[in-house]
């Protein structure tokens, strides 16, 4: 095949997808400033505003590797917390957020915002885990062990569902999005940044040259695993193009699928709303 492709049975896919992120879990994080040159914390910024999540907002985090997207969440909304105190104590006739929810049972008050991860690899969680513990969150996270393809959780549980660079790794992309569309909520949203087909030829082109070539180097210099890191190269080559997974989106049963290419579409964010 193109590139020299290894052809991964579908059996098989699952077991490698597990050894790759087992290998490099605790050189994760490192690796993806690398290898991005720090562009995938913008991405993943961006898909926090667009998310724009308000307090109370419940996200499961699927393939939520070492956090990333839950800690982004969490931060938003206390800024929208404060945010709203802030309105609140500049007009002393709306009253402040604490004077509302005072007002109300408890039972009535909204539930506290939660971030659930959820990733099949355990080494990549225990080092999300780690993390949180440096950053001090306490409260409003919690890690669960799952597959995408058989969630561990009951029907209409979650205001949003993120997946961010993790469906391309999962063996059945169709299972997958049924089980985001049998957790969510009515009403909910799918949200999901993938890699995808660059259109513009000279920036293919070079691309190319940056999967193929810079990659794989740069994983086998910082992380010592340089067979990884052509997998993840290989799996970004073989997910659907933007309007082909707008496609299967639709057909499972969602909404109002759009997509936005950002960074001349090597990286799309598909979500629905
Ligand atoms: N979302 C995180 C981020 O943006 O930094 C991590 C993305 S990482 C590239 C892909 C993650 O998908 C890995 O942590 C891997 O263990 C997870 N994964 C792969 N197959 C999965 C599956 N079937 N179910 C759940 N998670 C899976």
């Amino acid at each position: 095949t193109h590139f020299g492709f290894e052809k991964v049975p579908e059996a098989e896919k699952a077991k490698r997808v597990y050894k790759v992120f087992e290998n490099v879990a605790q050189k994760y994080d490192v690796m993806n400033d690398a290898m991005s040159l720090g562009v995938h914390r913008l991405w993943k910024d961006m898909l926090l505003h667009v998310m724009h999540p308000q307090p109370g907002a419940r996200l499961l985090d699927v393939a939520g590797g070492t956090g990333d997207i839950s800690f982004r969440f969490l931060d938003y909304i206390l800024y929208q917390q404060e945010r709203r105190k802030r309105r609140a104590a500049a007009s002393s006739q709306t009253p402040s957020w604490q004077d509302i929810s005072d007002k109300y049972p408890t039972e009535d008050r909204p539930q506290e915002s939660r971030a659930v991860v959820c990733d099949i690899n355990k080494e990549m969680l225990k080092v999300g885990k780690q993390r949180a513990d440096s950053m001090g969150i306490t409260s409003g996270l919690s890690w669960v062990v799952g597959d995408a393809e058989e969630l561990p959780f009951d029907d209409d549980q979650f205001d949003i569902y993120t997946i961010a660079f993790g469906i391309r790794n999962v063996t059945h992309i169709d299972q997958t999005l049924q089980e985001a569309l049998r957790v969510l909520k009515p009403g909910g949203r799918f949200m999901c940044l993938e890699f995808s087909k660059v259109t513009n030829p000279v920036l293919a082109k070079l691309y190319d040259v940056y999967s193929f070539q810079v990659i794989p180097v740069l994983g086998e210099v910082i992380a010592g695993d340089w067979k990884s890191y052509q997998y993840l190269v290989e799996s970004i080559r073989k997910f659907p193009d933007q309007e082909e997974f707008k496609g299967m989106i639709e057909d499972t049963g969602f909404f109002c699928v759009q997509y936005f290419n950002f960074t001349g579409s090597i990286l799309h964010q598909v979500f629905l709303q």
